[in-house]
């Protein structure tokens, strides 16, 4: 079987954007890999000696392991790799790293090519997409001008631009 990581306490995860992106990216990656059902959880370790991996997938729990100093495209690049691994696992291919890392690459590029189709969508339905607000990464990714969080933005103004259209174009009945 295979050496797991302990799982970090939750004081050392990241912040919640960056949990949050990490989720909604796993269960879009795992889709968009043909892959059944839902991945379980993304549980976060602590990178250490032990730990020179960035992530890690658990075939028996269909757990993604991350590890916790993950932020933006490294982040998106290693759900990309580890769905990759499900993947093989999922279709017994058989382990490929050379395979996983290309498709980690592959969903950076479709995951921000996702992003720009929906502020596209957002702006041809006439609704603004408002103001790029900046994500609280820490570190180098600081300077980095990526909104990797905007599809969610963009799909909750869609969501209460279409809830108010109904109200204004049913009048009070
Ligand atoms: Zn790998």
């Amino acid at each position: 079987m295979r050496d797991l990581p302990v799982e970090a306490p939750q004081e050392l995860w990241p912040d919640h954007a960056t949990t949050i992106l990490a989720g909604a990216a796993l269960v879009w990656a795992w889709k968009t890999a043909g892959l059944p059902g839902w991945p379980s959880f993304i549980r976060w370790f602590t990178p250490g000696a032990k730990q020179q991996q960035l992530g890690m997938f658990d075939e028996e729990t269909r757990n993604v392991w991350l590890s916790t100093d993950l932020r933006g495209d490294e982040l998106l690049r290693t759900i990309g790799h580890e769905t990759e691994h499900a993947r093989q696992y999922h279709r017994r291919e058989g382990f490929s790293e050379g395979y996983a890392i290309a498709a980690g690459e592959r969903f950076l590029g479709k995951w921000s090519q996702r992003t720009t189709d929906l502020h596209a969508a957002a702006e041809a339905s006439g609704i603004s997409r408002g103001p790029t607000q900046r994500l609280p990464f820490p570190g180098p990714d600081d300077d980095a001008p990526a909104d990797h969080l905007a599809h969610l933005r963009v799909l909750e103004k869609r969501a209460a631009a279409a809830r108010s259209a109904y109200s204004f174009d049913r009048g009070s009945a």
